[in-house]
């Protein structure tokens, strides 16, 4: 809670009013269960879940009936462009997207100008979260300075501050380099979350290296790049006895290595991304809006996936949004600009294709979006009584077909434009205030 009071503390509108908001008869989702209830919100907090609460007058009551209120979700894995690259993103686009998407934290990745690698390049990023961020926004900072994979980053300073420490967009090379920031990490309580990738292996690949890429004539990125590294990492985490997380895993070696780290003990956690569990390199289009780091891969991959995040070995679906503008989309496979958005599409992809297919219960999957990004970056919040009244509400009865023309981020490549999607999100409610409203 120290990180929210210090980055939140004066972020977050204004506290007096006395007007409370009653969500009726929703059905709420969390720490695996569902229950109908009331909840009322004051003062930015959950003042009370109850089956009934009585409303007065000066109360605003939203009818929740045969809807879900569940936790906030959290994504520990956006890219919000800010400073440095506002032609493809801004705070205020980039989080007016998370509140539309029901995300009420996200953890933005530190590939920016300046890369926050000092408290004075940090401090610009936060000043632009305090000024225009509708969520919260808990930035990563690097682990190495520029992200340039040798000089090590001030881990004390900056942790306070930060979600934790990640050079995303590229791997850290040098496993001494590494050995020594999870020393570093390990020392503040701190956490690294890393991109794993060999450069040595990418051979200027660029979709995954399987049937797709040799039918279509594409250079391939091999499953060893990202799974090598991770080999690599586990050894060393295990040494420092540092918390390590995998960001974006895509590949069924990921998968299995990770499972057997957890079976030894090593404070190993893990994310995947909704394209990741519902799409092979099958689905591929001669189109950049099918183009991310790690790629979508082969379906065997896919299955492995799901399997882990049926049993655990993955912890959490993150998005890994990454908007470009049009034209560094528009190239095709081989010349688009990596990355993808997910923040507006992630919560139904995921009820969509895994929850109404009976791959996960609906308590799952609010536990890898919600809750078990808080446990694992200790953010606390849930849907308690005086917890920050952060919360969505989704309509899972509600359809729609994926424009990304409607879209609140500036991005609008997404390799599910066009997919007929179940559960909307009608309702973000950040400290108890209206980020979203579905009018
Ligand atoms: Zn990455």
């Amino acid at each position: 809670m120290l990180i929210y009071g210090r980055l939140f503390g004066r972020l977050f509108y204004d506290m007096n009013t006395n007007n409370r908001i009653i969500l009726r008869g929703g059905t709420l989702v969390h720490e695996g269960k569902q229950t109908v209830a009331d909840v009322a919100i004051l003062n930015g907090r959950i003042e009370c879940i109850a089956p009934s609460i009585e409303a007065t007058d000066n109360d605003r009551v939203f009818d929740c009936t045969g809807k879900i209120i569940t936790p906030g979700l959290v994504d520990l894995h956006v890219h919000l462009r800010e400073p440095g690259f506002s032609r493809k993103e801004t705070i205020a686009t980039g989080t007016a997207a998370a509140a539309h998407g029901g995300f009420t934290t996200v953890c933005s990745m530190p590939n920016l100008e300046p890369a926050p690698d000092t408290m004075e390049n940090l401090q610009q990023q936060l000043s632009i979260i305090e000024r225009d961020a509708v969520v919260k926004v808990l930035p990563y900072a690097t682990i190495t300075r520029k992200r340039r994979g040798d000089e090590l980053v001030d881990f004390s300073a900056l942790k306070p501050y930060v979600a934790g420490f990640s050079d995303d967009g590229s791997g850290v090379h040098s496993g001494e380099v590494m050995q020594a920031a999870m020393y570093e990490a390990a020392k503040c309580g701190g956490i690294i979350a890393a991109h794993c990738e060999v450069n040595e292996l990418l051979r200027k690949g660029y979709i995954h290296d399987g049937e797709y890429a040799k039918a279509h004539g594409h250079r391939g990125i091999c499953s060893e790049s990202e799974w090598a590294q991770i080999e690599r990492d586990i050894e060393l985490a295990a040494k420092a006895d540092c918390r390590y997380h995998v960001c974006h895993i895509s590949t069924k070696e990921s998968v299995a290595l990770i499972r057997e780290a957890k079976r030894r003990g090593v404070k190993i956690t893990c994310e995947t991304g909704p394209h990741y569990l519902t799409m092979c390199d099958q689905d591929l289009q001669e189109n950049g809006r099918f183009k991310m780091n790690p790629p979508i891969r082969s379906a065997e991959d896919r299955d492995a996936l799901v399997a882990g995040l049926q049993d655990g070995t993955i912890d959490v679906v993150a998005t890994d949004h990454a908007p470009h503008t049009a034209d560094e989309k528009s190239r095709g496979l081989e010349l688009s600009a990596m990355g993808v958005v997910g923040l507006e599409t992630s919560f139904a992809v995921i009820y969509t294709k895994l929850v109404k297919t009976g791959v996960i219960s609906l308590e799952k999957a609010i536990d890898v979006m919600a809750e078990a990004p808080r446990r694992i970056f200790g953010l606390g919040g849930g849907l308690q009584e005086g917890e920050a009244a952060d919360i969505a509400v989704f309509d899972l009865d509600a359809t729609f077909t994926v424009d990304p023309t409607t879209f609140l981020t500036m991005g609008r490549s997404t390799p599910f434009e066009g997919w007929e999607l179940q559960g909307e999100c009608c309702l973000t409610l950040v400290d108890g205030k209206i980020a979203y409203e579905k009018r």
